[in-house]
C-alpha cells in the first residue's frame, strides 16, 4: 500500500515543518509506504526532517525538458538532486487550470522515469463524462496515453491514482464499489499493455478520502493505497489512513 498526501499550495515552510514534527511520530510504525508531496518552497526542508524516517517525499509536477528557457518550472533532474523520490503528474487540478493534456502527462513521465523518480500518475473522470458513459474510454486513454513509449521494467516504478474530479475537494467521496470498478479497468488496461507486471504497480484511489471513508476503500482488492489532499493536512487525520492501509 502507498498513501500519498497531496498538500497541494498549502503551507509556508514553517507550517511543513510543524506538521512534519506532528507527522513523524504518528507515522512511523504503520505498515504502509507513506509519502507526502509537499509545495517546492518546503521539500527541502522535508527532506531534512524525515532523514532516518519512514516518510517519503515527493513533489507535486516536474517539468519534462532537463532544463532550458522555461520561466517558473522545475525538472526531474532538480528534483532528483535535492533527494526527492516521488512526483504528482497529471492532477486534475493541473489538467484543469494549467492545460495539463494526456500528452505532456507523457512526457513528464519520461522526464520522471528518466531521473528515477516515481511518478504517482492521476487520471479520472469529470462528472459530465461518468453521466455521458464514457467513463471507460476516458480511464483507458487517459492511463494508455500516459504510459506511450514506457517500458515494462519502468512501468513497475510507477504508481496510478484514481481521482474521479467530482470527488476532489468536494467532499463526495465514490462509494468502495466506484472506485474498485474503475480501479480494476485501470489494472485490465495495464495487464493489456505489461501483463503481470500490471499486478505490482500500485493503483490510488483520491478524491475526499478521509479517516472514516479510508478503512472500507482500502480494503478493495484493486486499491492498493489513497491520494489524500485535504486529509493529509491534519498529522492525526492522516494517521488514520496510515493505520487503515496497515
Ligand atoms: C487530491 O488532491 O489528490 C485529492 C484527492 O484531494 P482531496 O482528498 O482533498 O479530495
Amino acid at each position: 500500500m502507498v498513501i500519498a498526501g497531496n498538500w497541494k499550495m498549502n503551507n509556508t515552510r514553517e507550517e511543513s515543518k510543524k506538521l512534519i514534527k506532528e507527522l513523524i511520530p504518528l507515522a512511523k510504525d504503520v505498515n504502509c509506504k507513506v509519502v507526502i508531496c509537499v509545495p517546492y518552497t518546503s521539500l527541502e526542508t522535508a527532506i531534512e526532517l524525515t532523514k532516518g524516517t519512514n516518510i517519503e517525499v515527493g513533489a507535486q509536477n516536474c517539468h519534462f525538458k532537463d532544463s532550458g528557457a522555461y520561466t517558473g518550472e522545475i525538472s526531474a533532474k532538480m528534483l532528483k538532486e535535492l533527494g526527492v523520490k516521488y512526483v504528482i503528474l497529471g492532477h486534475s487540478e493541473r489538467r484543469q487550470y494549467f492545460n495539463e493534456t494526456d500528452l505532456t502527462v507523457n512526457r513528464r513521465v519520461h522526464a520522471a522515469l528518466r531521473e528515477g523518480l516515481i511518478p504517482i500518475i492521476c487520471v479520472g473522470e469529470s462528472l459530465k463524462e461518468r453521466e455521458d458513459g464514457i467513463m471507460n474510454e476516458v480511464i483507458s486513454i487517459q492511463v494508455s496515453s500516459a504510459y506511450t513509449g514506457i517500458r515494462a521494467e519502468q512501468a513497475k516504478d510507477t504508481v496510478i491514482a484514481y481521482e474521479p474530479v467530482w470527488a476532489i475537494g468536494t467532499g463526495k467521496t465514490a462509494t468502495d464499489e466506484q472506485a474498485e470498478e474503475v480501479c480494476a479497468l485501470i489494472r485490465r488496461v495495464m495487464k493489456d499493455h505489461y501483463g503481470d507486471v500490471a499486478n505490482d504497480i500500485p493503483i490510488q484511489y483520491g478524491g475526499s478520502m478521509n479517516a472514516a471513508n479510508a478503512a472500507g476503500l482500502l480494503a478493495k482488492p484493486n486499491i492498493d493505497g489513497g491520494l489524500i489532499g485535504g486529509a493529509s493536512l491534519k498529522a492525526k487525520d492522516f494517521a488514520v489512513i496510515l493505520n487503515a492501509a496497515g
